[in-house]
């Protein structure tokens, strides 16, 4: 979904939810992180298409779990974000949920047009469907499989996708609603918050969630100038794209360290008062995990994540 969309939605259930527009602010910045996957990053653009790293790299658990760690609101903005492209369609590219493990999944039980596949001895664990190439096929041009034809194919990417597209009704809904909700909340009567409120948060606290959105639209900016370069007539333009990513990533730096305080008492928590939760990630998921896949696997091999 659109960048406005994921900014609006995120903001609008951390005011609704936490009533703190600090925090608010940290999980819609949360939110705008996943779709830096999209820039190619001086990635050459077949690579960068053959390994369909938009809605995998940066759309996964495990970048959740990993950011949790800086700060469990920045994660709770990316879990949203990915949600919201969840709804959206095999041409959207939908989203890759456990990249990079999904690509251990070499096949689907059916076939692009539904068809029931002879099942491989080899393979313990299915996939429910392959990618349908006629809609993979419309996705943009910087998106799409890079394979030529129309044909049935098995591909070594494993997405859910549901039935949105991008910038049309559900986006726009998503957006609308959102931008309503925060309204709402700022000037319904009744409501706990006041717009004094805003002032007694430190102020300090929101220059340092400018300096992260400073940090991340950079490099938004860059990602944009490099996928832009690609075009011959904006080629010339190309060479700024590494000063722009190198400010980018000074400011990323300038942020980290304005944080540090913030995520050495995150790490404290999760990892000293709070050993039940690290015993709980570490050790329970994963078995858990394990455990129903050799119960879906149990009676031979026809097993379906
Ligand atoms: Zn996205």
């Amino acid at each position: 979904m659109d960048l406005p969309t994921h900014f609006a939605f995120a903001l609008a259930a951390g005011l609704v939810f936490t009533n703190n527009p600090e925090v608010a602010l940290l999980i819609a910045l949360g939110s705008l992180i996943p779709d830096l996957d999209r820039e190619y990053w001086f990635i050459p653009k077949k690579i960068y298409s053959d390994e369909q790293i938009h809605r995998a790299g940066l759309h996964n658990v495990f970048m959740m779990a990993l950011v949790y760690l800086i700060s469990p609101y920045l994660s709770l903005g990316i879990f949203l974000h990915v949600l919201q492209d969840s709804f959206t369609t095999v041409k959207d590219r939908g989203v890759e949920w456990f990249y990079p493990f999904t690509r251990l999944v070499k096949r689907g039980r059916l076939d692009c047009e539904g068809n029931e596949q002879p099942l491989d001895p080899k393979e313990r664990v299915y996939f429910y469907q392959e990618d349908p190439p006629g809609l993979a096929k419309k996705a943009d041009s910087d998106l799409r499989p890079s394979y030529d034809d129309n044909e049935c194919r098995p591909v070594p990417w494993r997405r859910v996708y549901g039935f949105a597209q991008n910038s049309q009704i559900l986006d726009r809904s998503f957006l609308i609603g959102s931008i309503a909700v925060i309204l709402v909340w700022f000037f319904a009567p009744g409501n706990t918050f006041h717009i004094g409120t805003l002032m007694e948060v430190r102020s300090g606290s929101y220059s340092v969630i400018g300096v992260g959105f400073a940090a991340i639209l950079v490099l938004f900016f860059a990602g944009e100038v490099d996928r832009r370069g690609h075009n011959p007539k904006l080629g010339r333009f190309n060479f700024a794209k590494y000063p722009i990513f190198a400010s980018g990533i000074i400011l990323l730096g300038v942020w980290g360290a304005l944080m540090l305080d913030n995520i050495e008492r995150n790490l404290r928590t999760i990892f000293l008062s709070n050993p039940v939760s690290v015993i709980m990630v570490a050790i329970i998921v994963p078995l858990a995990v394990f455990g129903v896949i050799k119960w879906k696997t149990r009676r031979g091999r026809e097993g379906i994540v």
